[in-house]
């Protein structure tokens, strides 16, 4: 494995968006880089699967340390930085919710909307979305918003905002 000295960032080193969730932000680094999957790349790290489970908030048993200090060495990034898109309290790793005008101004997942006691967006105070307000579908794992609409019915995300 590549050893970095810190604060090296290697050329395909993706900054972490604020708040952003590690579903969110290896999907995001996985199609920057063309990896086919995040338990693809915890796998190069030698790591096994395990963002395969991370990147559907599945937490039990909870990311080591090594794990992380692995995969951070493999992209370039901190443990710092890892454990900032990990859950900072207990969360409900299902329905998937969404802020669609926080998703309006920046378009990511943000870890807090799947925190346990959060029902309404902090920012603006609306109720989070759990599924598509035109289909009633629920919404795919942040990993998989490629495009930032409803997988079933082709709504964007930015427009849900707008009920
Ligand atoms: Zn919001
Ligand atoms: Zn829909």
């Amino acid at each position: 494995m590549v050893e970095f000295e810190a604060g090296f960032q290697p050329p395909w080193y993706l900054e972490p968006l604020e708040g952003e969730s590690i579903s969110h932000y290896f999907g995001r680094y996985c199609r920057h880089e063309s990896v086919s999957s995040p338990s693809q790349l915890s796998k190069a790290a030698g790591i096994g699967p395990v963002l395969g489970r991370w990147e559907k908030f599945r937490f039990i048993p909870y990311p080591t340390h090594k794990e992380l200090e692995a995969i951070g060495g493999l992209i370039g990034l901190s443990v710092a930085q890892l454990k900032a898109m990990l859950p900072q309290e207990s969360i409900k790793l299902l329905p998937i919710r969404l802020c669609a005008l926080c998703y309006g101004e920046k378009p990511y997942h943000r870890m807090e909307w799947q925190y346990q006691s959060r029902l309404n967006c902090e920012v603006h105070g609306v109720k989070l979305l759990t599924k598509c307000p035109s289909c009633r579908q629920s919404f795919a794992i942040p990993s998989q918003w490629v495009e930032g609409r409803c997988q079933r019915c082709g709504m964007g995300f930015k427009r849900m905002g707008k009920q």
